[in-house]
C-alpha cells in the first residue's frame, strides 16, 4: 500500500463529502455533476486498486445525504438505493456481459429502458388506496417526511383509482420541475427581485423541503413513478414494465418515453434515440436507466452495497456548466 494512495483517497473522500452536503442537504451544489462524477470515478478506481482501504463510510459506499432535522424521519422498510453509472459504451458492454454471465448466458435478456429524470427521488405510501406518507430518499435507509408538500403536487393522486386496490402500496418515483414551469418561475422571481434557482433539480429539491406547503404549491412540480417498493394484498405481474402499467391503471403517471429493449444493441439504440430528443423533452434528464425486466431475474442478480446489479444509469456527456449570473442571487 502506498502512502500516496491513502492520502489521495482521504482527500477525495473529504472533497466528495463536502459536495454531497452542498448537493443533498443544502440543495446548492458548487460544482457541476460531471466534476463530481469524475472525482467519484477516481475514488472508486483507487479503492478497487487498494481494497484494504475501503471503509463503510466512504462516499463510494453510501447513498445520498443525511435527512435534515427540520422534518420527521421516515424509515424505508426496503432501502432506497442509488444506481451504478456507465459513461462509455464499454461500461454498458461490461454491465450486460456481467448479467449474462451471472444468469447463465440467457439470450432473451429484456430490459425496461427509461429516461433518467433529474429531479428528486421520493417514496409514496398508499394504504387502501389513500396517500398517507410521502418521503425523500435521504441516506437510503431514512428519509424526510414531506407528506404536506407531496400533497400539493397535482400529478400525484391522493387516492388511487380502481376497484382492486392493494392494502399497502409503496410507489417510488421522481418529483421534477418541468423546464417551462421552472423558467417561468425564475423569470417571475427575477422580475420581482427575488432569488432564483440554479437549475430545475435544485429547485425541485428545495421546493420539497419547504416547511410551508403553500410555497411548494406555487411551484408547479410534477411526478413520474418508476418503481414499486412494498405491495400487499394484490398479485403483481412478473415484469417491471407490466408493473409500471399496473401503476398507471391505479392513476400514477408513468413517463411516456419508457420502452422495452433486448440485448446491448437495443439498449444503445434507446440511448441514442433519447439523446437526440433530450433538448426537446419537457424535463431535464442526465441519462437513461436500464433495468432487467423480469423480476425473478432481478431477484437472482441481487444488489451490491449501494445499487442493484440489475440496473444501470447510462449518462450523457455533461451539458451543464455551473453558470453564475453576475449580480443574481440564487436560492436553495
Ligand atoms: P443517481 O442520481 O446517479 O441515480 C439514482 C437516482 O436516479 C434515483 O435515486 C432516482 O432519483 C433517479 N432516477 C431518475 N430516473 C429514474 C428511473 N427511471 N429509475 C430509477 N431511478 C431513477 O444517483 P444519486 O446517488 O442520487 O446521485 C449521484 C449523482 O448526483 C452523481 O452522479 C452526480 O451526478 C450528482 N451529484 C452531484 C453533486 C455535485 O456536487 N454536483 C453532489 C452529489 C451528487
Amino acid at each position: 500500500m502506498s502512502a500516496t494512495a491513502a492520502e489521495r483517497i482521504a482527500t477525495l473522500r473529504h472533497t466528495l463529502n463536502e459536495y454531497n452536503y452542498q448537493y443533498y442537504v443544502l440543495d446548492a451544489p458548487t460544482v457541476p455533476d460531471a466534476e463530481y462524477d469524475r472525482l467519484m470515478q477516481q475514488l472508486r478506481q483507487l479503492e478497487s486498486e487498494h481494497p484494504e482501504l475501503i471503509s463503510a463510510d466512504s462516499p463510494s459506499q453510501r447513498v445520498g445525504g443525511e435527512p435534515i432535522a427540520a422534518f420527521q424521519q421516515v424509515k424505508h422498510v426496503i432501502p432506497m438505493l442509488s444506481l451504478e453509472n456507465a459513461f462509455t459504451e464499454q461500461d454498458l458492454h461490461d454491465f450486460v456481459e456481467d448479467i449474462r454471465e451471472r444468469l447463465g448466458f440467457v439470450d432473451d435478456l429484456e430490459f425496461s429502458c427509461e429516461p433518467k429524470l433529474d429531479g428528486v427521488a421520493v417514496s409514496l405510501i398508499y394504504e387502501h388506496g389513500e396517500l398517507v406518507t410521502g418521503a425523500t430518499r435521504g441516506d437510503g435507509q431514512t428519509g424526510e417526511d414531506i407528506t404536506h408538500n407531496i400533497k400539493t403536487i397535482n400529478a400525484i393522486p391522493l387516492r388511487l383509482r380502481g376497484e382492486q386496490l392493494p392494502a399497502l402500496l409503496e410507489v417510488r418515483g421522481e418529483v421534477y420541475f418541468p423546464k417551462a414551469d421552472f423558467n417561468r418561475f425564475n423569470e417571475k422571481a427575477l422580475a420581482s427581485g427575488e432569488k432564483i434557482f440554479a437549475n430545475p433539480r435544485n429547485a425541485a429539491a428545495g421546493s420539497l423541503r419547504q416547511l410551508d406547503p403553500r410555497l411548494t404549491a406555487k411551484r408547479k412540480l410534477a411526478f413520474y413513478a418508476y418503481s414499486l417498493g412494498r405491495c400487499e394484498g394484490v398479485e403483481l405481474a412478473g415484469k417491471h414494465s407490466e408493473r409500471l402499467q399496473q401503476l398507471k391503471q391505479w392513476g400514477l403517471p408513468i413517463c411516456p418515453e419508457v420502452k422495452t429493449a433486448t440485448g446491448e444493441d437495443g439498449l444503445l439504440a434507446y440511448y441514442r434515440q433519447i439523446g437526440e430528443k433530450r433538448n426537446d423533452l419537457p424535463y431535464d434528464i442526465d441519462g437513461v436507466v436500464y433495468k432487467v425486466n423480469r423480476i425473478d431475474r432481478q431477484e437472482e442478480l441481487g444488489f451490491v452495497s449501494r445499487a442493484p446489479r440489475w440496473a444501470l444509469a447510462h449518462k450523457y456527456p455533461a451539458q451543464e456548466a455551473m453558470t453564475v449570473l453576475e449580480g443574481v442571487e440564487f436560492q436553495v
